[in-house]
């Protein structure tokens, strides 16, 4: 365990003492009191004067009454993010401390599954809107996605810090964040908030699995936590089978179908870095000798090029699993989205034996299950292939959905 730097924190801002009172235009109040976490720049009618990032909003209905708490940020059109609902509180480090200890409370079961690769605290859908914090084995990511969080950090880092009693503690920012705070504070992203010198990457388990992650650097904290249920699917349908994974990153869907049984596993991406990466987290289960009996390709290809050219190869695979970005993070993107997943159910279905399985996700929150499931079976019909559904998975625990725009990813199971 290393202590939370006390230069760092001291340096951070802090809230004014002067809340923000505000008062919402009467369409937005319904939506503040039904639960949503999150208050819009023109959803607000009224307020006392403008705040700073991080200063405490309080909004008041069109009676006069207490609506929610909330952290105020002028940079950005969510310009409130609700922290609590019509009992006043004080929003202080005892605050924090139970909100996070609902949250690792909720996570428990997984520590009995040889896993300490998990997300400990997912934003708004535990209660701390734009908080996310990962947990890499002893290292902690606290990934910021608001400017208000830098004045709450001192509140938050020390509650969370006993609870997890972590070697390193890494910050990371939203990229409209970081925008922001290069000269504010003098945080940097990825910057340590603990004393002494980071080690990174670092090794963490997922079921049993050795993964590398490079909170500094890598994607998200590092590493995609949200698939690891649907991952372990796919080590169950993998014995015997040609697996192509295509959006591979650092090899997760991999390593599960190796693990599995798979005698072959294609990981395909466009980043080079990213298969080193997979190359990496395969040395690293060498021990498991189903592991080490799977021949592992790496292919460093556009995935739609990649599909066009194996499938004029002939190459046929038992298990297909396509896992792309977000294609669609505005609602004007979702027609484009819509048929870009077409376009890959088709090109899957391509390379796939009939009576194969096609593992097809997506992490758009505007594209909804209803969405994915009708561009599969409409592709399906135009390819001319029997395609069934068998299985419509959504988030495991530690990504728990609190709100609509926190339901990003759905995960359907095929046979075709
Ligand atoms: N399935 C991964 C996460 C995928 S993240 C996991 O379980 O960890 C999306 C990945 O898609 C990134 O690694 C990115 O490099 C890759 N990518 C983005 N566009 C691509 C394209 N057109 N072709 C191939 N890979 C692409």
């Amino acid at each position: 365990v290393s202590d939370l730097d006390p230069d760092l924190l001291a340096r951070l801002p802090r809230p004014a003492e002067r809340n923000v009172t505000l008062r919402l235009a009467r369409g937005a109040e319904g939506h503040v009191r039904r639960g949503h976490p999150w208050v819009f720049d023109r959803a607000i009618e009224h307020q006392s004067h403008e705040g700073a990032a991080g200063d405490l909003a309080v909004l008041f209905d069109h009676k006069r009454a207490l609506l929610a708490l909330g952290l105020y940020d002028p940079t950005s059109p969510i310009r409130v993010r609700v922290l609590q609902r019509k009992k006043p509180v004080p929003i202080d480090e005892a605050f924090f401390a139970r909100a996070l200890d609902a949250a690792i409370e909720q996570r428990a079961p997984l520590l009995g599954t040889d896993t300490d690769g998990y997300r400990v605290v997912h934003g708004e859908n535990d209660g701390l809107p734009g908080l996310v914090v990962d947990r890499y084995a002893d290292t902690l990511v606290v990934k910021l996605y608001s400017l208000a969080w830098f004045p709450r950090l001192r509140d938050v880092l020390p509650p969370l810090h006993a609870r997890l009693a972590p070697r390193h503690v890494v910050l990371r920012q939203s990229r409209a964040v970081q925008l922001l705070t290069a000269d504010l504070y003098g945080l940097e992203e990825g910057q340590a908030l603990t004393q002494g010198p980071l080690t990174t990457p670092v090794v963490f388990k997922e079921e049993g699995l050795r993964f590398e992650a490079d909170p500094v650097r890598g994607q998200k904290t590092g590493f995609f936590l949200d698939q690891r249920e649907n991952r372990a699917l796919v080590e169950r349908k993998a014995q015997g089978r040609r697996v192509l994974n295509a959006f591979a990153y650092s090899g997760g869907f991999s390593l599960y179908a190796a693990r599995g049984g798979a005698v072959e596993v294609v990981s395909l991406d466009s980043s080079g870095p990213a298969l080193a990466h997979a190359a990496r987290n395969f040395e690293l289960n060498q021990d498991d000798s189903r592991v080490a009996a799977c021949k592992h390709e790496l292919l460093c290809e556009d995935a739609f090029a990649a599909f066009e050219r194996l499938a004029a190869e002939g190459r046929r695979f038992d298990l297909v699993i396509i896992d792309p970005p977000a294609f669609a993070k505005r609602q004007e993107e979702v027609g484009r989205a819509l048929a870009s997943y077409g376009r890959l159910v088709r090109l899957g279905l391509g390379v796939l034996k009939v009576g194969g399985e096609l593992v097809m996700a997506s992490c758009s929150s505007r594209v909804s299950v209803e969405d994915l499931r009708e561009v599969t079976l409409q592709q399906a019909k135009a390819a001319r292939r029997a395609l069934r559904i068998e299985l419509e998975t959504a988030h495991a625990l530690d990504h728990p959905i609190g709100f609509s725009e926190g339901a990003y990813l759905k995960c359907l199971f095929a046979s075709a």
